[in-house]
């Protein structure tokens, strides 16, 4: 496979420009035309030959959008392919302060969560800090026009991106921090660290590394059960990292970065969200600078596991609310539109091999 473009700095756009005996100012063209989402033949203001050169070097077109499915609530799902025909999805939800993005960081995943459809598979590859970055390049360009409603600042349509499509960020660490690199870099797609969630199913060790590269970014942590025997049947990682390690490591981040961190919580009927359930999840959370993101389980149909009804789901919430927890039940979106996490990937293979 070829190397992209997306994944070097500014930089090293400068130098790659100069070596192949450029201008030093085209370098700027070139990574202006890169943060507009476009292909190297798309690049109008540089030469043919040098266009050339890059070609021979780099992947045109490192990622294209494969399909496109757009729900009655506004909200837009992607299959994107990579240049070796990888797939992974992205999900885009419109609001009024403007639009968030949920990225992949990996084809596939190797952590086996019970209830998720990105890793039936397992892992097939990470994904490179500069094909994470494709995937807000090419939905920026797609929503250009936008950006005249009032949609984003800085000319971009995506202004808050969630680390929550397909893969474990924390197990594509390098890749993910470089991705934050170029993500916030000066006069790219001015998305800052603030406006980033990245969730992690808890490697605890990662965590630690996070807290000190100081990104202030949203740490999201899925907890999914309030003691280690229930998480080990739901999430293989459990059986590594314990409940009490990951809550110091969330302190740990909160001491360095300042930032109260999130856990998500998906709700799963008859395995953990009864009135017991609440009332754990309160005696370890109370008082702690977090906040509970509850989730309605999307039914993945490889899986016999059931989502919680909606009253029950209110219900749960307001123990928790009751019980002094800073929580919310996340609005589901987009459901007419196949899902979440990995199912559309996984549908589309499916379809594919029929
Ligand atoms: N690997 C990261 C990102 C996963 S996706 C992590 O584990 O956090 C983001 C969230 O969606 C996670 O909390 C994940 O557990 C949850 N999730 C995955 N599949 C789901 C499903 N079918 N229904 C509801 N939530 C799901």
């Amino acid at each position: 496979m070829k190397k992209i473009l997306q994944d070097l700095s500014y930089q090293e756009l400068e130098e790659l420009t100069l070596s192949l005996g450029e201008k030093k100012f085209r370098a700027k063209q070139l990574y202006d035309g890169i943060m507009q989402g476009k292909t190297i033949d798309g690049i109008s203001s540089l030469s043919k030959a040098f266009k050339e050169r890059l070609k021979e070097l780099y992947e045109n077109e490192p990622i294209k959008i494969k399909e496109t499915y757009y729900s009655s609530d506004g909200t837009e799902k992607y299959l994107f392919e990579f240049a070796d025909g990888n797939l992974v999805e992205g999900v885009l939800m419109k609001y009024k302060y403007g639009y968030t993005q949920c990225v992949s960081t990996q084809v596939g995943c190797r952590m086996g969560c019970k209830f998720c459809a990105s890793t039936l598979n397992g892992l097939i590859r990470n994904l490179s800090a500069g094909e994470i970055l494709s995937q807000i390049l090419l939905v920026n360009a797609l929503h250009k026009s936008d950006v005249k409603e009032g949609a984003g600042k800085d000319g971009r349509a995506v202004t808050n991106i969630v680390l929550m499509g397909s893969g474990e960020p924390l197990d594509n660490y390098d890749e993910v921090i470089k991705f934050m690199r170029l993500l916030t870099a000066e006069g790219g797609v001015c998305i800052s660290a603030r406006n980033v969630s990245l969730s992690t199913c808890g490697i605890v060790p990662k965590m630690y590394r996070l807290a000190d590269e100081g990104f202030p970014l949203n740490l999201t942590v899925s907890l999914h059960a309030t003691d280690d025997v229930d998480r080990e049947r739901v999430m293989p990682i459990a059986k590594a990292y314990k409940i009490p390690e990951i809550l110091k490591a969330c302190d740990y981040y909160f001491k360095k970065t300042g930032r109260r961190y999130y856990f998500e919580y998906t709700l799963i009927a008859g395995e953990n969200c009864d009135e017991e359930h609440a009332k754990s999840l309160i005696k370890l959370l109370k008082g702690k600078p977090c906040h509970v993101n509850l989730i309605r389980l999307n039914e993945v149909k490889e899986r016999d596991l059931k989502a919680l009804d909606d009253k029950s789901a209110y219900r749960f919430l307001g123990v928790l609310e009751r019980g002094g927890l800073s929580a919310t039940l996340r609005r589901q979106i987009g459901a007419d539109i196949g899902g979440a996490c990995g199912q559309l990937r996984a549908s589309y293979m499916e379809k594919k091999s029929d």
